[in-house]
Formats: structure tokens, sequence, C-alpha cells
């Protein structure tokens, strides 16, 4: 038997240290404020969750209870590693009747999205290797491409998300392997790319030879404005453009159910390591979204959640210029769940978020978001978990923490 540190004589050998990519991932120090707005009786604009009251919890069991009365012995033994052929076959349907030719076999189940982060960052990434990011991003890619230890950039972006010809520069100079980006309802800024950017977007792939990842959690809630087409729809990077989708935000995050629809070469590499990962995405999850798509018209639920989140977006945005410091600015979404607010330059928002806390009301400040410097003054407000009543309410308490806060 080898140790690497020999034991002392009647002492403890320590462990081994932790891999360095786990010792260079610290937790964030916003989690540890944010754990305190747990508490009941604070009004949270912080979580990012969906609104559990509109889960349409009832079909759900339906769909549960008859894919485990009818086949048990299917939906409770193991099953392939691509994931449910009716599930694909339901997701690449919506896809194809979007603008987005798609085969079954075009996609790969995923335990949620990030599970499809994971994978794509054991796919592509070595130590070292350059991403691409918009500044701000989604916090969670961060952490998966700092434990396959990239290199993350942040992309110049402004109000309408990242600028092409900063990014065509930045890749001739960085390199980079892959540009990740949530084009529609970013979060946490809300904001979405244009189409002529992601046309120009595309085409410098194309032209430079990187991969996108184009993450779609939330382009289903859209409750005002036209759809903008896929990232993934346009030819010029057609061939290297990885879409991620997820059933968190239109069906039930617990069921922990994404795909990913990927050009061959990269879906078999991720298939493989989903392998040695997971084996495979929960059989009876998968026949249980995939008996529900059947059985019920999904654009039904839908569009209930998008009329609930469209009247708690305009409580939010309707209320905020009368609880937020003048000078401020924010954006009004036409989708999604997140709004994202600059405060006045001088102002910064995790210590007003300590104030906002004993005013039993809090958000998450923008800083951990940022790949880049970040922005003290920002910060990210989700609008989907209270009903306009309680949005009200928690902006009059944030009117109070900012008087109070001078
Ligand atoms: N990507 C983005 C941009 C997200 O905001 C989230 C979750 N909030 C995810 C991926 C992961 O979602 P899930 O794994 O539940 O599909």
């Amino acid at each position: 038997m080898t140790l690497t540190t020999p034991p002392t004589s009647g002492g403890r050998a320590e462990a081994p240290a932790l891999a360095a990519r786990a010792a260079s991932v610290g937790a964030s120090p916003v989690r540890e404020i944010l754990a305190l707005t747990a508490r009941p009786e604070v009004i949270s604009f912080a979580g990012g969750l969906p609104a559990p009251e509109l889960f349409d919890a009832e079909r759900i069991s339906a769909a549960f209870a008859t894919v485990l009365a009818e086949s048990p012995e299917r939906v409770l033994q193991y099953s392939t590693t691509e994931g449910d052929p009716e599930l694909r076959r339901a997701v690449a349907a919506r896809l194809t009747g979007r603008g987005l030719p798609t085969g079954a076999d075009d996609l790969l189940v995923t335990g949620g999205s990030q599970q499809a982060l994971s994978l794509l960052a054991t796919a592509l990434l070595g130590p070292g290797d350059v991403v691409l990011v918009e500044d701000p991003t989604y916090l969670a890619a961060l952490q998966s491409f700092g434990f396959a230890g990239a290199r993350v950039l942040p992309v110049p972006s402004d109000a309408e998300g990242i600028d092409p010809a900063a990014l065509e520069e930045l890749v001739l100079r960085e390199r980079p392997k892959l540009l990740y980006l949530i084009p529609t309802f970013q979060n946490p800024t809300g904001r979405t790319l244009s189409a002529e950017r992601r046309r120009a977007v595309a085409e410098v792939a194309g032209r430079h030879g990187l991969w996108l990842v184009e993450d779609d959690p939330y382009g289903d809630l859209r409750f005002s404005g036209e759809p903008v087409p896929w990232v993934a729809s346009y030819e010029a990077a057609a061939d290297r453009t990885v879409l991620l989708g997820s059933f968190s935000k239109i069906m039930a995050p617990g069921m922990r159910l994404g795909w990913l629809r990927a050009p061959a070469v990269l879906r078999r590499a991720c298939t493989i390591a989903k392998q040695a990962a997971d084996l495979h995405t929960s059989t009876v999850d998968q026949a249980a979204a995939a008996r529900y798509l059947t059985d019920n018209d999904l654009e039904v639920h839908l569009n209930r959640v998008r009329a609930a989140y469209r009247e708690r977006r305009d409580a939010l945005d309707d209320g905020l210029a009368d609880a937020l410091p003048a000078g401020s600015s924010w954006n009004r979404p036409d989708g999604g769940m997140f709004l994202w607010v600059s405060l006045p330059a001088g102002y910064d928002a995790t210590a007003l978020l300590q104030r906002a806390i004993t005013h039993n009301v809090a958000y998450v400040p923008g800083t951990p978001f940022f790949a880049g410097p970040p922005d003290p003054t920002t910060l990210r407000m989700s609008f989907t978990t209270h009903t306009p009543d309680e949005i009200r309410e928690g902006l009059h308490r944030l009117a109070q923490a900012v008087a109070a806060h001078g």
C-alpha cells in the first residue's frame, strides 16, 4: 500500500488535498448573505425559482401514475444514455415546429441543462482553454467552466447583449474553444440578443471555428414581443452550435430534465461523458414527462404561466421607480424570470442588500455574475414567485430600506 504522507507514529495522516479544480472554485459570499433571506417573513426577489403554485401538479401526477401502472417493468428499469425515445421525439417535434428542423436522434436527454453544461465542459475543455461568456452571465455556468480549469473571459456587452465586433477581436486574440450564450431572457439580466446580432455571432463562429453554446431555458416564457430565431438556426454556425433546453421552467425543475441538441461528434462525446457521470437520466421521470406531453397540451399550461409572469413583471416594473433611488435604471424584459437594475453611481448593491434584509426584502447583488470586473451598482430581481400584491409590499419595504440607507 502506498500513502502520500506516511502515518506519524501512533498518529493519523491527513487525507490528501482536494483536486486543484475543486479548491479553486469557491463558494460565493453572496450565498451566505442570501441564506438570511430564507426566513418566511422575507419577500425575496432573489430566487431563481419558477412559481410553485403554477406547477401542473395534478396532471404531472397523473402522468407518473399512468406510466407506473402501464409499464412498471420498463419505467423502473435502467435505460439508454441517450434518453427516452418518446421524450426525444416530443422535444424534436417542438423544435421542428418552431423552425429548427430536429430529429429525435439529434438530442441527448440530460439531468437539467445544468448537466449539459457540465458534460460540455468535460467533452470540450481542458485546463487553460479559453471560454468566452457574456458579462454578466449565469453563475453556475461559470462554475462548470471553472471546474474544467478553463480560463473564462468576458465579451464586452451592452444593453442588447454581446457586441459581435468586440467578440471577433477577442476571438482572434484569445483563440477560445467556445462561446457561452443565453440569448433569450438572459440570466441574470433578462435581456435578449437581437436577430442581427445572432446572425453576426454565428458568422464569427463560422469564420473562426469556435463552438457556440446556446443555453435557452427561458425562451418559452415569452409574454410579449416577437420570438427571435435560435442562434442554432443560422446556417453559418449550424455545424458548431449546441442548443440546450430544459423542462425546469416549463414543467417542473424537480424532475431534473433537460436536453442537448448538438452535432454528432460532440453529442457522442457528451453521451460518453454522461455514461461516466450517471449512466442515464431517471427513466420514470422521462417517461412521465413524455406521457404528460402526449396527454396534455403544454401550450395551455405555458399560457397560464406566461399570463401570471407578465402580471408580476408589470407589478415589479411599475413599482420600481418609487422604490429605487432617483437615477436608477432597469429593463422591462418580454419574458423569462428576471430584470436587471443599475443603481446610481456610488451605490453598492451588496451593502444595500444588508439593509434590505433588515426590512425583510431581498434581491441578488449583480457582483457574483460578472466574469470580468464587477459593476457593484447592479442587482438582479426575479418577478416569478410572488403575487402582484406581495411584489408591491416588497417594493414598499425596499423603498424604506433605500431611505434608511441614505
Ligand atoms: N442555464 C441557465 C441560464 C439557468 O438560469 C439555469 C437555472 N436557473 C440553468 C441553466 C440550469 O437549469 P436546469 O438544470 O434546471 O435545467
